[in-house]
């Protein structure tokens, strides 16, 4: 048994046919740890969906109750308290679609169209979408992809999604003046990896571990004035995992992430 090990003991007594007195016991040790875990996740999710909604819900009650109590009557005020209403409620329309995804994602239910991609011009694309933003931070955005990529077997919007959630962390969370490679190489058992390194405030190491469970942030009050739900990643690793890939993150506090995932390589004759 590990230390962390939860068991569950069932006693049964034994009496011979016949008898009432009890001769002995058995006693069954079951491994309930996986359950108990499973358990607690399930409990941890609902009360972090429960939050999560509850947030914004305050928000917007309390500034709706300011305008009536007056605030109405200031033109300025009145729209300020306006536009936070109206982002708090953006939020809870991202958060509502994003438990959504996740649930199909679980459920598999999520319908997965895949068919042979060009990595190649998938990452130029994600690179041009998000080269105004990086503009305006100064944040200097660049691609390096092998030169004979093969193409990738792959749900195109799904993975335009964990490419635009892992792209928009590294945006967010790379400070003014920063750098952004993408990368994209074929390895050698045959799958495409892709990486995305930031030099962004990076991720402390007693987290890193947890990074891709539901609502996990290194800061709450960040990721929320960010904008972020806290669900990008651990969507990001259902829909790699949903095409037999792999995504793990390297992280230096402080200096820098790098987050990878891979791809299988489509079969020949699937091109074309
Ligand atoms: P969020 O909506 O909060 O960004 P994610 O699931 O995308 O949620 O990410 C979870 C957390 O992981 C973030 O809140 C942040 O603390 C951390 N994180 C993700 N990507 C990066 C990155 N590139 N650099 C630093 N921290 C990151």
């Amino acid at each position: 048994l590990e230390e962390q090990t939860i068991v569950k003991i069932t006693f049964t007594p034994i009496k011979p046919q016949g008898q009432t007195e009890m001769v002995g016991l058995i006693a069954i040790l079951q491994d309930v740890t996986e359950e108990e875990k499973l358990d607690r996740q399930r409990k941890d999710f609902v009360a972090n969906v429960s939050h999560e909604l509850r947030t914004p819900l305050t928000t917007i009650k309390s500034y709706l109750e300011a305008l009536e109590d007056g605030a109405i009557g200031e033109p300025e005020l009145a729209m300020r308290f306006l536009k936070v209403t109206r982002q708090e409620a953006d939020r809870m329309t991202r958060l509502i679609h994003d438990l959504l995804q996740l649930s199909r994602l679980d459920a598999k239910q999520a319908r997965f169209n895949k068919k042979a991609i060009n990595l190649t011009n998938m990452l130029e694309d994600v690179v041009d979408r998000f080269s105004f933003q990086c503009k305006q931070k100064n944040i200097q955005i660049s691609l390096h992809a092998g030169r004979y990529l093969p193409h990738v077997y792959a749900d195109r919007d799904k993975i335009d999604q964990v490419l635009d959630n892992l792209v928009s962390n590294a945006v967010k969370y790379t400070p003014d003046g920063g750098k952004i490679s993408v990368y994209a190489k074929h390895r050698a058992n045959g799958m495409i990896e892709v990486a995305i390194q930031d030099t962004g405030i990076g991720i402390p190491k007693k987290d890193l571990g947890r990074i891709f469970e539901r609502f996990y942030r290194v800061d709450k009050a960040r990721s929320r004035n960010m904008g972020g739900t806290g669900l990008g990643l651990a969507i990001a690793q259902e829909i790699v995992r949903a095409h037999d890939g792999e995504i793990w993150i390297e992280s230096e506090y402080q200096n820098g992430t790098t987050i990878s995932f891979t791809l299988p390589p489509c079969e020949p004759e699937v091109i074309g």
